[in-house]
């Protein structure tokens, strides 16, 4: 936010701009398919536009992973289509996020009903809201008192087209075949001359091609059986053969695989085999791709969240002054680089942050054994300090208070 002041006959006026953010950031949450074994999360993408943070599906595991990455007021969701491995995070994320909602209705986008669709995404937030209304009323009437809009699911059935735009971020639903789950969506996020596809589960889709022409980045599914599997499972997803082809005829700026059936499967070499040789990759867990004059894939190495144990000197005093070099002592630290340092001043870190991470920095570093040393830089001066530390899967620890002679 800045202010200007503009001073004309005599008349002082403040005008506020609004600094716009241009970042355009995808995470994959959950990368699995349906998985009865429950070992890995199901499908979810968080996209951060400027100022926007939407949610597209929302599967098992999808809210611990937002919460791991500190968000806690998420309330902006896209569904693709109704199966439950991309709907069953929905109540976790709308009851926990609650409070963090304040004023704020949960906005929900999907589908409708289709012949072999009886439930549509309103209907799904009526259930939803039927299901959970004694939960809702003893906490927003009785006891808690909490926000009654926060509870609210605001649903929105959608069709093709534009179906949101705010802050210079235009969300496009579009046709995929997911037959018999239809209508099934998938999505394409422009902004800032940028743009994103999301495929949701579908066979191989004109449509999506239509949609995906040129797209800076386009996350595609895909499904394990041999080639020409007709089985009735493989014959409503995509095969690798099938998304090369997806991908010749689209050229974007790179692939990513997710919705793994299974999780563990790699389906690069099928890929490669079939002729797409063009930029990919197989998407994992936390892995985030900013999407830019270039398309930059940052891998996650640790998707557990950090602890930060203790802080001691190099003689291993807990009597720390500024000159040291600290060693930060913890678990679930990125052990390639790519943690950060967050220092916010006060015992409660009710500061400002000041972020010190290790690129283009001899602030930091990790060492085989783990811990964090890290060389202060000027800024962080004598006093009261809370601290966490954020990995390179941008999951951060809970903070440590720390006291700088
Ligand atoms: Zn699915
Ligand atoms: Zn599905």
């Amino acid at each position: 936010m800045r202010t200007y002041l503009t001073a004309a006959l005599g008349l002082c006026i403040a005008v506020t701009v609004s600094a716009q953010n241009q970042t355009f950031k995808v995470t994959l949450l959950g990368t699995a398919g349906p998985s009865l074994a429950m070992e890995h999360p199901e499908t979810g993408t968080l996209v951060q536009a400027g100022n926007e943070t939407l949610l597209f599906d929302c599967g098992r595991g999808v809210p611990e992973r937002l919460n791991q990455l500190g968000f806690s007021n998420v309330n902006k969701v896209f569904l693709t289509h109704l199966h439950s491995d991309h709907t069953e995070g929905l109540p976790v994320l709308w009851m926990s996020g609650w409070n963090g909602r304040g004023s704020n209705n949960l906005s929900l986008y999907g589908p409708g009903t289709g012949p072999d669709q009886p439930t549509g995404t309103a209907g799904l937030a009526a259930s939803l809201t039927a299901a959970y209304a004694t939960n809702t009323h003893i906490r927003r009437d009785l006891v808690e008192m909490w926000n009654p809009a926060g509870i609210v699911i605001a649903a929105h059935e959608i069709s093709e087209g534009v179906v949101y735009q705010n802050n210079g971020v235009l969300v496009s639903a579009f046709l995929v075949d997911h037959d018999p789950v239809s209508p099934a969506l998938g999505y394409r996020i422009d902004y800032a001359g940028r743009s994103v596809v999301i495929s949701g589960d579908t066979k191989p889709s004109a449509n999506l091609v239509k949609y995906a022409q040129g797209v800076d980045l386009l996350i595609h599914e895909v499904f394990n059986a041999g080639p020409g599997s007709t089985t009735p499972t493989a014959v409503y997803h995509t095969l690798p053969e099938q998304a090369a082809s997806i991908f010749l005829q689209t050229t974007p700026k790179l692939a990513v695989y997710f919705h793994l059936a299974p999780a563990a499967f790699d389906p690069t070499a099928r890929t490669r085999a079939a002729g797409y040789a063009g930029p990919l990759q197989v998407g994992a867990d936390l892995m985030s791709v900013t999407v830019a004059n270039t398309v930059t894939v940052t891998p996650c190495d640790s998707t557990a969240t950090p602890t930060l144990d203790a802080v001691t000197n190099q003689a291993y005093s807990t009597s720390l002054s500024v000159g040291d070099t600290l060693i930060f002592w913890g678990t679930g630290f990125s052990a390639k680089g790519g943690n950060a340092l967050v220092f916010r001043q006060g015992a409660n870190g009710t500061g400002a942050p000041m972020t010190l991470d290790e690129t283009g920095a001899a602030y930091f570093w990790d060492n085989s054994t783990g811990q964090i040393n890290a060389k202060l830089s000027a800024g962080i001066t004598a006093g009261q300090w809370s601290v966490s530390v954020r990995n390179a899967c941008g999951v951060t620890s809970s903070s440590i208070a720390l006291t700088l002679r």
